[in-house]
Parts: C-alpha cells; sequence; structure tokens
C-alpha cells in the first residue's frame, strides 16, 4: 500500500524496511498486557512457546528506554542495530518457513533464497496484497491473536475475558486526546467535515478509515464532532474532503508532523497520501460511497483521483 502499485511487477523490500515495520507491528504488544481482572497478572505477552520472541527481546530494551514512544525510539542510538537484529530475525525465522507448504518449499510470494538485503516480492504479489489488503489483514490478526490466545504461559494474563485484539492492534486511543489538542488550532477549532466550531468533546477521526488500513499516521488524523465522526463511521470521505484534506495538508503537514512526531506517532506525509489514493482507487473500483455529511452521501468515481495529480499530491512527478 505505501511503496507498490497496481502494474503487477514485482516488488523489491528493502531489510531494513522490513525491519522496521516489524518494530513497528510489535510495537503496541512490548506494553504490559493488563485485563484488570481478579486473578490475572500483568506482564508483556508471550509470542513464542518457551522462551519469549527474539524480536520482542530486542525491542524492549529501547522501548523501555524511551517510555514507548516510537518516534524517540527511531532516533535512539541503538535503533539502526536493533532494527538490524529484527531484520536479521525475520530472515532466519519467518522468511525461511512461510513457504513451506507439506514439507515442501514452495516460493510463491517472494523469491527465496533471499537476495542479501531484500525480499523481492513476486510478480502479482503486491497487486494482490492491495486489492485484497482487508482480507489479508483480518486472517493475519485472527491468526495472530489465536496465537496469543493459545499459549499456556499467556492464560495468567489473559483471563476469562480479554480485549487481546484492540491490545494488540486498536488504534492508541490514550493518546489521542493529545492529537486533539495539537490539530485543533492547526484547524482553527473547526471541524474538519462541517467546518462549523468544535469543542472539547470533538474526536479524532481516521481520514482513511481505521478499518481499511488500520495504522496511526500523525497526517490521517482530522479532529471533527463526535456526531459528523459517527455519521462517516467507515465510509471514505467524499470528494469535496479529499480536496480539503489534501490542501490542509499542503498548508499544515510540516506543522502536523513535527508535533505529532513528538507524541510518538509515525509521521509521513508522503506515505499517508499514497495510503489514501490506494483506498480511493480501491473505493472507486469496488463502487464505494463517499460520505459528505450526516445523510448525505455520494458515488466515489474516478474524478476523485485527479486530486492526486494536483501540487503535493502523490501522483505529481516529483
Ligand atoms: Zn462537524
Amino acid at each position: 500500500m505505501e511503496y507498490g502499485d497496481d502494474s503487477g511487477d514485482a516488488l523489491p523490500l528493502e531489510m531494513p524496511w522490513v525491519g522496521e515495520k516489524f518494530a513497528e507491528l510489535y510495537w503496541r504488544q512490548l506494553a504490559e498486557y493488563s485485563a484488570g481482572l481478579p486473578d490475572t497478572t500483568s506482564g508483556v505477552l508471550h509470542q513464542n512457546h518457551g522462551a519469549q520472541a527474539a524480536v520482542v527481546r530486542s525491542l524492549r530494551t529501547i522501548y523501555r528506554a524511551t517510555a514507548g514512544n516510537f518516534s524517540l525510539a527511531r532516533v535512539h542510538d541503538a535503533w539502526a542495530d536493533t532494527v538490524r537484529a529484527v531484520a536479521s530475525t525475520v530472515r532466519t525465522m519467518p522468511l525461511r518457513y512461510l513457504q513451506v507448504l507439506g514439507g515442501k518449499l514452495e516460493p510463491f510470494l517472494y523469491r527465496y533464497p533471499c537476495r542479501p538485503g531484500f525480499i523481492d516480492l513476486n510478480p502479482g504479489v503486491a497487486f494482490n496484497f492491495r486489492r485484497y489488503q482487508g482480507l489479508i489483514q483480518q486472517l493475519a490478526r485472527a491468526g495472530w491473536v489465536e496465537h496469543i490466545r493459545s499459549n499456556k504461559q499467556n492464560t495468567p494474563m489473559l483471563g476469562q475475558l480479554d480485549d487481546l485484539e484492540s491490545f494488540m492492534f486498536g488504534s492508541a486511543r490514550a493518546a489521542l486526546g493529545d492529537v486533539a489538542s495539537v490539530l485543533a488550532p492547526l484547524q482553527d477549532h473547526l471541524c474538519f467535515y462541517c467546518r462549523e466550531r468544535i469543542d472539547q468533546r470533538a474526536e479524532v477521526d481516521h481520514f482513511v478509515p481505521w478499518v481499511r488500513y488500520p495504522r496511526d499516521t500523525a497526517h490521517n488524523f482530522v479532529l471533527a464532532h463526535r456526531g459528523c465522526n459517527n455519521a462517516k463511521r467507515d465510509m471514505l470521505a467524499g470528494q469535496r474532503h479529499l480536496e480539503s484534506w489534501m490542501s490542509h495538508l499542503q498548508k499544515k503537514g510540516g506543522e502536523i508532523g513535527g508535533q505529532l512526531r513528538q507524541l510518538g506517532f509515525v509521521a509521513d506525509s508522503k506515505c499517508s497520501i499514497r495510503v489514501a489514493l490506494w483506498a480511493y482507487e480501491q473505493g472507486v473500483e469496488t463502487g464505494s460511497i463517499g460520505w459528505i455529511a450526516q445523510g448525505h452521501t455520494e458515488p466515489l468515481v474516478d474524478e476523485c483521483l485527479s486530486v492526486f495529480r494536483r501540487p503535493g499530491g502523490c501522483l505529481q512527478p516529483s
């Protein structure tokens, strides 16, 4: 979604980038889990049977040193070495076993053995990952949650009821209050969608809905009335909102990134825009509707993609 396209070509991914992606995926789960129930203990979830997963061990030191702030971690002295260690674990473990089916190597996703420093996705793989992102994401999450839940070492922490899925993959809700304080003045204290004044109860909305792309990136946050946010739900915003989002990023993208990075969020406006392009291309192709206002929607049509060809859009020659 962030680097590929729909050409169907092979896609090389650099290992340090893959290592950093793994770090980001595991980051939330480096916090101690607490079910908050009687007779449960709290602790870092076991990701493996036996000893804790090597990825978790590598990352925990830096997690503690930065009090869990991912932006601080990325500029920490030990970050490059940590990411290298994670990438090397990925290379020796999952990459080796992921394509073994029935005891036989079937390199259906990437070339194996890997070229040094890269994962080379086969032709067509990036295309299909982009097309079936929602489905693949759900399968991967359900598999991961089940893997954690079935690990007996985690039983004392989990208790009978648990909110594992939201702990492992949920939005960083706790920090969103701080995000609201940053965004309010940058939006002139107006709701992003209806342009009316907001008050204390404004909510942080994921411009590209969380269900479509569950990653908290700084430039994908906008502030909106609770009512507007709830009415938009899981819909993509209509073209007029997409246009104002792009021009908002043109004007305020630097400030949004600078301030939210300090709160620990990943901030890369180009990446957020590429993800938005992907989401809108999917929306157009599948005939989704775009949300305008309460009770008011429009079909998403090809024309809304033209927004990405304007200055600042990712279809502009750079
Ligand atoms: Zn509103």
